[in-house]
């Protein structure tokens, strides 16, 4: 099997010195309950940069992957059938009932999806369109209201703000470059900017005059805490999905905003993914069904270039969901 490990701890932006690529021999018997994993997608996110208490003893990199069920003697778990499941880069596992797991020790069987790829159920229909899903969902937003969504050509973001659309809400949607600018209009959101070419506070002044109602916030630093704080309306939420703009920075975070969330009564919602695991198959059922949802993904061929793959999605190469095909 080949497993990439982390072996250095990330400064700064991750490089392909804090991995090495492991080569080595495994038992491939199975103990009765248990299934032999084959990967066939790696899926590369944010919290891989900041959460290093997920790494084991192995140190082998963390991370869901979706794979096919190659041996089994699990009758639950069939050889064929396709799951998700929380064990790193690594092209080949034995999963047992016993063994402590993130979601579940042998994962989550992959729902019939007809012939779409089974990537999605990493991405569009996996923990990024479930964070969506629910993100928007502690958001409340109403029809006619008016919702921001950053880094909204990637995994998260495309899914939130195609959900807010339907929703009739009016929506917003900032991104790191022209093609992905492209992307979120054929999308359907009202208004895009590329940040990068234009302030966002001009940008907000001149597509949204009268304030948002709802900020689907995955950026954090001086982008939400200095430009749109200003921009929300009386009553307005920001559901704080995560802080991507910070997490390769050592410094200590921004956070003295507080007099802007008394003077507009502002809610700001944290939300958490893994707090609706007990919706999530729900959630994913309703995503498949919904029938509208478009997808871009950014695969990255070859177990070999995962490392590469993951700075690339810090640097914001990826337009939806970032992967690697193994
Ligand atoms: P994305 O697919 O959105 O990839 C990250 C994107 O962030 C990049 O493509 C880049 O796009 C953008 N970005 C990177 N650096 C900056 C920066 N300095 N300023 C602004 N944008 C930047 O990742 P995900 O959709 O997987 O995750 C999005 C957010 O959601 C992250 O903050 C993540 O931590 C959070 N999250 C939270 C979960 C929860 O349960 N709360 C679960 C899953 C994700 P661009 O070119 O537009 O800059």
């Amino acid at each position: 099997i080949k497993r990439w490990r982390k072996v250095k701890e990330f400064t700064g932006e991750p490089k392909l010195s804090d991995f090495d690529l492991v080569e080595e021999q495994m038992s491939t018997d199975l103990q009765t309950g248990e299934i032999l994993l084959e990967a066939l997608f790696l899926s590369l996110d944010p919290y891989m940069r900041i959460e290093p208490e997920h790494l084991g003893p192995d140190k082998t990199m963390f991370s869901e992957q979706v794979g096919r069920v190659v041996a089994s003697k699990n009758p639950a778990y069939p050889v064929g059938c396709v799951v998700v499941a929380f064990v790193g880069w690594r092209t080949l596992t034995v999963l047992s009932p016993d063994q402590p797991s993130l979601f579940g020790s042998l994962g989550r069987r992959v729902p019939d999806m007809g012939n779409l790829p089974a990537s999605l159920a990493l991405g569009c229909v996996g923990m990024t369109g479930l964070t969506a899903y629910f993100g928007v969902e502690r958001g409340q937003p109403q029809g006619g209201q008016t919702v921001l969504v950053s880094a909204a050509a990637g995994a998260v973001g495309s899914v939130a703000g195609q959900i807010a659309k339907m929703k009739g809400c009016t929506v917003v949607g900032s991104a790191g470059s022209k093609e992905k600018c492209n992307w979120l209009k054929q999308l359907g959101f009202d208004h895009v900017f590329n940040y990068k070419e234009t302030t966002v506070d001009e940008a907000l002044k001149s597509c949204v005059p009268h304030g948002i109602d709802l900020y689907i916030d995955s950026v954090g630093g001086n982008y939400t805490y200095d430009v749109v704080k200003g921009h929300m309306k009386v009553d307005g939420r920001i559901v704080v999905l995560g802080a991507i703009s910070t997490y390769n920075s050592d410094e200590p975070l921004v956070r003295d905003w507080s007099l802007y969330l008394v003077d507009k009564q502002l809610t700001v919602i944290g939300t958490n993914v893994a707090r609706h695991t007990d919706r999530w198959h729900h959630a994913t059922t309703q995503l498949l069904h919904w029938g509208k949802l478009h997808y871009r993904e950014t695969i990255t061929k070859g177990f070999q270039h995962a490392p590469q793959a993951f700075i690339d999605l810090m640097r914001g190469r990826n337009i939806g969901k970032a992967l690697v095909q193994v």
